[in-house]
């Protein structure tokens, strides 16, 4: 049994290929669980691409990208000297911190004095950052290779990042996030004297979703009627048929957010009653035989347990039906090229 994320290749590197045409400076992101495809798939993907730099989110991340990318890796989370100074791989030569205070860049420089960094500024985000006030010193003293700089969803982030552009002088390379390629064009022409490049995981991962799906078996098939009782928690069914599909809480299925919850009552079930409580009142994520059918309790692990309305024809044990799964929280249990 197996929850499997079906990628057409040819597809999904066109969509690829076309993001990086239409933003040509652009670092890819690579974290979390690589965006459903896995991380060491995505470094292989970003050297297909022939950029020479990646982002990952954190410190135990990087062995894996740079074992598996040959270029340059930026981590994202910034380098904090109180937590992150044992660690290996800190003065690899293709590795660039990320520093926002000047204690983190004295204890970073004081065991590897040839360290690479890039400063992040504090912008509306509010995560971290150094104020844009230091931005420019913190770039003086480290001898940083960028600014970098995080911002909320949606657009409107030319006047803030410009703030940044001014108040930091010189002539910086900037490393911006949830920027459009819209937006960057702007700032390469308000400033035609900087380099500005966006980090992007989502647009270019994820850009073409007719390119992948995602996959579950059916393992067992049996007919209800109705007022059978079934799972842990022994619910009275409706008539039809119980489908057993592959596909649990460990891979991700029905970890959405509310806010990706399709409607308003689905949402606000399952802001009411927690997301997993919640997921025998709204439709699965699996489509059989046309429908969307309610799960017959909360997902177990490994499989979740459905129930089909009668008048809808039962799929067969072996049959594969495809998951609507939002990819940054699915772990399959394999992904497949094609
Ligand atoms: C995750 C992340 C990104 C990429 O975000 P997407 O929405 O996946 O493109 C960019 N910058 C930072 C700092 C991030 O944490």
């Amino acid at each position: 049994m197996s929850l499997t994320l079906h990628v057409d290749g040819a597809k999904w590197r066109a969509s690829q290929d076309a993001a990086l045409a239409a933003n040509p400076s652009l670092v890819p992101v690579i974290k979390g669980n690589g965006y459903g495809f896995g991380q060491d798939l995505l470094c292989a993907e970003a050297g297909r691409l022939g950029v020479s730099l990646i982002a990952v989110g954190t410190y135990p991340e990087v062995p894996g990208a740079l074992a598996t990318f040959p270029g340059d890796v930026l981590v994202m989370e910034p380098f904090r000297g109180s937590v992150d100074s044992a660690l290996p791989d800190l003065g690899n030569p293709r590795l660039v911190h990320t520093i926002t205070a000047r204690d983190d860049l004295d204890a970073l420089r004081a065991a590897h004095t040839s360290a690479r960094v890039v400063v992040e500024g504090l912008t509306s985000m509010s995560r971290f950052g150094a104020p844009v006030e230091k931005v420019g010193d913190l770039m003086a003293a480290g001898y940083g290779e960028g600014v970098a700089l995080h911002l909320p969803l949606g657009s409107g982030h030319v006047g803030e990042i410009s703030r940044f552009v001014e108040a930091v002088g010189g002539i910086r390379p900037f490393f911006v996030s949830h920027t459009t390629a819209d937006e960057v064009a702007e700032l390469r022409r308000r400033f035609p004297e900087h380099r500005f490049s966006a980090r992007v995981g989502t647009d270019l991962w994820l850009a073409d979703r007719s390119a992948y799906e995602v996959r579950a078996h059916v393992l067992d098939v049996r007919p209800l009627a109705r007022g059978d009782r079934v799972g842990y928690r022994q619910r009275p069914q409706p008539a039809g048929h119980l489908v057993v599909v592959s596909g649990g809480t460990s891979h991700g299925v029905a970890m959405e957010s509310p806010a990706s919850a399709a409607t308003a009552r689905s949402r606000a079930i399952a802001v009411a009653e927690g997301l997993l409580e919640a997921a025998h009142r709204v439709r699965s994520p699996f489509t059989i035989s046309g429908t969307m059918p309610r799960f017959a309790e909360p997902p177990h692990m490994q499989c979740s347990l459905l129930a089909l309305p009668a008048g809808v024809p039962p799929p067969r044990i072996g049959d594969t039906v495809p998951v609507r799964m939002r990819l940054t929280t699915a772990y399959p249990d394999a992904v497949v090229v094609d």
